[in-house]
């Protein structure tokens, strides 16, 4: 493992960062939890945090290997795993839960078949074919509520049905915030604004000054509440015309929002028409270019070992990301993160 990264790793594992950093373990040995602290006045305020999203415009370009790498490269962070449909940063962190919630998001109709009179009304009267006189269909339903309005023996009511959990835990790379969004279960953005409120109060409690954030692919609900109030995305893409032109918009969402972007573009040599074309188009949307990482192998075996790239290796796209990390750093004008 370079050095760099080893001193990284062990200044966030252990908590010697120099600021005071607190393990997850640690409020909850002291009776606390991360979430109560919230009404102890923080080490550092909101205002003083900085966040940084990795994201991309499609899946599969390599976001969360480029995230577990800046994971490891990072000091004084809270890592916040955002992906909420497709948590995966875990596979390569290697978190340990300390602390874990059940997530009540969307509202569901919910009848009670005592006050059932079978007429039907809310069947007629349902757009989505959620519900007949028998049952509710809890995933087709879209908490509308115009049948609760329409029964008229008020059997029916909304109610709001577990649709995901998070956690809180501890890796040798720092606190870790995450979440797991159950098959089928709505409210993925609130999930994602879930998660970042907890790595915020974890950062501000522990005084540390970065969170950084593996964001959902593409400008659905999840990716927007991923980017809220976020200092830099860094958006990974690859030279693929579907990439281009799922990058082109989420550059514009991006600018329509006033959030600066940093691209890397991965897997860069693949093919050079499609790197020119990107590139070209990152010049014109203002995106700065802050690495093109090179198809490597070591990227894959690193995935299988199921470690960060930094850690494992030396070579060519590990070096990129070196380079893309301290370039992230230097945009964030906080060289000493
Ligand atoms: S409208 Fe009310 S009473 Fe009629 S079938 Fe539906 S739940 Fe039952
Ligand atoms: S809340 Fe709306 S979507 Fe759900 S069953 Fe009632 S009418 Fe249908």
């Amino acid at each position: 493992m370079p050095a760099v990264v080893a001193e990284a790793v062990d200044a966030a594992g252990s908590g010697k960062n120099g600021m005071g950093a607190r393990r997850v373990s640690e409020w909850m040995r002291a009776g606390a939890s991360p979430a109560a602290e919230s009404n102890a006045a923080p080490a550092l305020s909101r205002a003083e945090l900085k966040q940084v999203a990795i994201v991309s415009g499609k899946g599969g370009t390599g976001k969360t290997s480029i995230a577990a790498s800046f994971a490891a490269l990072a000091t004084e962070k809270v890592l916040a795993d955002c992906d909420v449909d497709a948590a995966n940063l875990h596979l390569l962190l290697h978190p340990e839960v300390r602390q874990r919630q059940e997530f009540h998001g969307a509202k569901v109709a919910f009848r009670d078949a005592s006050a059932c009179r079978a007429c039907g009304e809310c069947e007629r009267r349902c757009r989505f074919a959620a519900i007949t006189r028998e049952k509710v269909d809890v995933h087709a339903c879209q908490g509308c509520g115009l049948c609760v309005l329409a029964c008229p023996n008020h059997a029916l009511a909304l109610e709001t049905v577990a649709c995901g959990e998070f956690f809180l835990s501890d890796s040798r790379y720092g606190p870790m915030a995450h979440a797991r969004l159950y098959p089928g279960g709505e409210s993925s953005g609130r999930l994602v604004t879930e998660v970042r409120r907890h790595a915020e109060v974890m950062a501000m409690g522990a005084n540390l000054r970065l969170i950084l954030i593996d964001g959902p692919p593409g400008i659905g609900c999840s990716a927007t509440a991923a980017l809220v109030d976020v200092d830099l995305a860094v958006v990974v893409t690859e030279p693929t015309p579907a990439a281009q032109h799922d990058m082109l918009r989420l550059l514009l969402l991006l600018k329509h929002f006033g959030i600066p972007a940093a691209v890397i573009l991965n897997k860069a040599d693949l093919d050079d028409a499609n790197r020119q074309s990107i590139l070209q188009m990152c010049e014109a949307m203002g995106a700065t270019v802050i690495a093109q990482v090179p198809f490597d192998d070591a990227v894959t075996r690193a995935i299988a070992a199921g470690r960060p790239l930094i850690e494992v290796d030396e070579g060519p796209a590990a070096r990129a990301i070196q380079d893309a990390w301290a370039a992230t750093c230097q945009l964030l004008e906080c060289a000493t993160i």
